[in-house]
Parts: structure tokens; sequence; C-alpha cells
């Protein structure tokens, strides 16, 4: 339903948890968060209200949650699987490399998680949505495998994922072993850049980073879009160089 992501040099907890917040009017039955700090996805989900998941990151020891500075927040409408804590997103691959939020519904989702089974994989939870995370999982050892590393490996993971899926789909994802980068994708589901200094944002919304850049990009149809402190990347699901539509937000927030 409502979807943040950050990646610069601040601590992204916060700022995602902001984000969702200003998400909230859409609705939602769970909200979860995912950071990359020291080495790890550290994660946080819960069915209920933001400040349910508000109290669990309360009550969890100093992990580095609150001090890395690239992270997803996800408020989720239940489509597949009921509004429980381990149908809240984000969703986690099996080896807890890879960390994916969704909106939308994965219309092939049934097929690809019989797939994925077949290989030995387990699920955690009902979701369409975590076939994607164990999708890019093992694109990203096969590109690990095959020497490719780094931001763009995470952006040719996301590509590889995004051909096989049917349906409609905001995504957005992040991998230990690119610690400064999200990446995101899209059809037939909204999905916004938010262009900052040393510092870059996606959402559903322009809502969730309005108050950081008025500088967006609005996604085409079927196009993945690779944040970094740096810079913003956007291609075709074949890797073709492909851009977005720029605009200046000058509504109040
Ligand atoms: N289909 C996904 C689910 O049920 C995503 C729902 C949403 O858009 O929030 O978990």
């Amino acid at each position: 339903c409502g979807i943040v992501g950050y990646v610069g040099s601040r601590p992204a907890l916060g700022i995602v948890l902001e984000g969702l917040r200003r998400l909230e009017y859409r609705g939602y039955d769970s909200a979860g968060v995912a950071v990359i700090s020291n080495g790890s996805v550290r994660m946080e989900k819960r069915a209920g209200k933001l400040a349910n998941l508000e109290k669990a990151l309360a009550d969890r020891g100093p992990d580095g949650i609150a001090a890395g500075s690239t992270g997803i927040g996800h408020t989720r409408w239940a489509t597949h699987g009921g509004p429980t804590d381990r149908n809240a997103h984000p969703h986690l691959s099996a080896d807890g490399r890879v960390a994916v939020i969704h909106n939308g519904i994965i219309e092939n989702f049934t097929r690809l998680r019989a797939e994925l089974q077949a290989t030995g994989v387990e699920f955690a939870s009902d979701t369409d949505t975590e076939c994607a995370a164990h999708l890019l999982a093992a694109e990203m050892r096969e590109l690990r495998a095959a020497g490719a590393e780094g931001p763009q490996a995470l952006a040719e993971g996301m590509r590889r994922v995004c051909r096989r899926l049917e349906g409609a789909f905001t995504l957005l994802a992040v991998d230990v072993a690119v610690p400064d980068a999200v990446v995101g994708a899209r059809r037939n589901s909204p999905l916004v850049v938010g262009r900052g200094e040393g510092e870059n944002y996606l959402a559903s919304d322009v809502s969730a980073f309005i108050e950081h850049t008025r500088e967006a990009v609005e996604l085409g149809q079927d196009q993945v879009v690779l944040i970094t402190p740096a810079g913003i990347e956007i291609t075709d699901f074949a890797g073709q160089p492909s851009a977005g539509k720029d605009f200046h937000i000058d509504w109040d927030a």
C-alpha cells in the first residue's frame, strides 16, 4: 500500500518511519521496515498500526537498526495472506541477505512459489510477495558467482526478477552485499524518486519525502530505478537506459 526507501548518510529508520506516517491516510493493516547495518539486514514488522511497529522497535536491543543509512519501509493492505506479523512486509530471502517490499499483486506467484519450493526454498509467509525476495536472492547468487557486484548487480538482479513477474507491482529491495543502494521497479503501480543532495528517496507517493526534497522523478511503466547517495539510474526491464519524468513539487505539504 505505502512504500518508502532512503539511501544517504543520515540514519534511514527515522526518515522511513516519518515517510510511512505521511502515507498513513491511504489505510493499511500492517507495517514494517528493513535497514542495512553492519553487514546485516535488520528488520522489524508488525500487524496493526505504526504505533505497534514503533513499540517493537523501542523494545529492540541496540543492534544498529537506528544507525544504518540505507532503508525501506512498507504499510501493507493485505491481498494474499492475512494481516499478521509474518505476512507484513518486508520479506526476507531464506539466506537473509535480501529484503523486499511490494505493492500490488504478483499474479503468477503460485507457479513461482512451487518452482522455488522444488529447489528447497522454505517460505515464511502466505504472501504473493515473498517469492520476489527468494527470486532476487537466487539472481544475486548467480550474479556474484559470475563476478558481478555492487549497485549495478543489484539493478540487474531486479531486472531479471521483473522479467519473470506477472501482474501489478511496485517493488523495492536491498541486499547486504550492496549496502549503499536501494533498487526499485514498477509495473501498473506507482513509484516516484525524490532527488536529494548526497541522498535519494523512493516512494509510492511524493508526500512520503516532500519535507526533504521537492525535486522528483516519476517512473514510467516497466522501469527499474537504482538509487545510491551519488545518483539515480533508470533502465527498462531489459537494461536499456531510460528516463522518468522530472517534475517539481510546488504544492504545500
Ligand atoms: N499483495 C501483497 C500482500 O498481500 C501487497 C499488498 C499491498 O499492496 O500492500 O502482501
